[in-house]
């Protein structure tokens, strides 16, 4: 194994990712070294190639992004329990303390001590990420190929915005096509949704989001007859239930006026700026719900994951844009960032599984590793 790598980095507080050599990441002692078999690209890793304001006040380079990946585990530290060298892995990005109010209370997705991977600390971009056993996901191979085992992580957030309240036999409207509104979809119609009304800009995207399910698409460019247009699909009524995933201030006003009065609202999208509503009008004489909704419930989603993806349920691979290699990078994000793809994955070992020795798939940990660079 390498004592150097290859990685995606922000290496500079400017515009843009490089890809330089680093070393590969120590492994401490209730951590695992995961040889990483796919890393997929997301609406964050964005914001920092962007470097937006968030990224200004979040990203402390040198770091090496990622935080959606799967892969193998190839080493494990002294205090290792529950992982072994071999297993086939993806992985919760939320590092969570396990001692705050929030993470003693089911709460840990809002621990204010939370370190995200590929954010907070190095992340998956690179053949070999570290991370602490404890956010191991293990998955089944034979069921869920890297490509789509490292979607698990996004799909998360769009299992807890939906699954959040009941919604069979209720009609639904998703407003924004990204991949989370498409997950949403596919999600909505396989707990018993009865329609699911669909709108976006892009109109590649409202073609996915047919093929996941959706009943009927309406594409919002420059059009104000929105809400009339559902409304009239749903015959003549409100949705019961309004999924708000994509932040536009046009959307989370067009949500909170085509729900029925007594409906519910999600707004799980984040809008850049304050967005001004009409609480009189649009929520407290409709007797609404409004649900505000981030990240997802550990590990509650991953469970609810297993069987939507491990099961057959939903197919995720018609929302796979391209695979990529790491010198495409900058021009994978620029394709993101116009809005001309779903989810990019990033192959950082070629695509190809590691080659273990059957002798070092111990069940036990090895005690060598600790602390420094793992050999095998
Ligand atoms: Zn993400
Ligand atoms: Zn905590």
């Amino acid at each position: 194994m390498p004592e150097t790598m290859l990685a995606i980095c922000k290496a500079k507080p400017e515009p843009g990712l490089e890809v330089r050599e680093v070393p590969r990441p120590l492994v401490g002692p209730e951590d695992v070294l995961v040889y990483v078999e796919a890393a997929s690209l997301c609406g964050t890793d964005l914001h920092i190639w962007k470097w937006d304001a968030w990224s200004q006040r979040h990203i402390h380079p040198p770091l090496t992004l990622g935080h959606e990946f799967c892969g193998t585990i190839v080493g494990v530290g002294e205090k290792v329990q529950h992982t072994a060298v071999g297993d086939y892995v993806s992985a919760e990005s939320h590092v969570t303390c396990g001692m705050c109010y929030q993470c003693r209370t089911g709460q840990a997705h809002m621990c204010p001590n939370t370190q995200i991977i590929g954010v907070d600390r190095d992340g998956a971009f690179a053949p070999y990420v570290a991370v602490p056993e404890k956010v191991i996901w293990k998955c089944d191979r034979s069921k869920l190929p890297p490509q789509i085992a490292t979607l698990q992580e996004p799909f998360g957030n769009a299992v807890f915005a939906t699954m959040n309240q009941d919604l069979a036999g209720q009609s639904v409207a998703v407003l924004g096509c990204g991949p989370i509104g498409l997950f949403t979809i596919g999600i909505a119609r396989a707990v018993g949704a009865k329609a699911v009304f669909a709108t976006d800009i892009h109109p590649h995207r409202l073609d996915l989001a047919s093929m996941m399910g959706a009943t009927e698409v309406f594409n919002v460019a420059g059009r104000d007859d929105t809400v009339g247009r559902i409304v009239e699909a749903n015959g003549g009524y409100g949705v019961d239930v309004v999924l708000e995933m994509s932040g536009a201030p046009s959307a989370i006003t067009t949500g909170f006026r085509v729900v029925r009065n007594g409906g519910t609202v999600v707004l799980f999208g984040i809008p850049a700026k304050p967005v001004e509503i009409d609480v009189a009008e649009n929520m407290i004489f409709k007797n609404l719900t409004v649900r505000a909704l981030n990240g997802r419930r550990i590990f509650d989603t991953w469970y609810k994951t297993r069987w939507l993806l491990e099961g057959g349920v939903i197919d995720l691979k018609p929302l796979i844009t391209k695979t990529i290699d790491f010198d495409e990078i900058n021009d994978a994000m620029e394709m993101l960032s116009r809005g001309d793809a779903c989810k990019i994955v990033l192959l950082p070992n070629g695509g190809k599984p590691p080659d273990i020795p059957e002798q070092h798939r111990a069940r036990t940990p090895n005690p060598n590793i600790t602390g420094s660079p793992v050999h095998r």
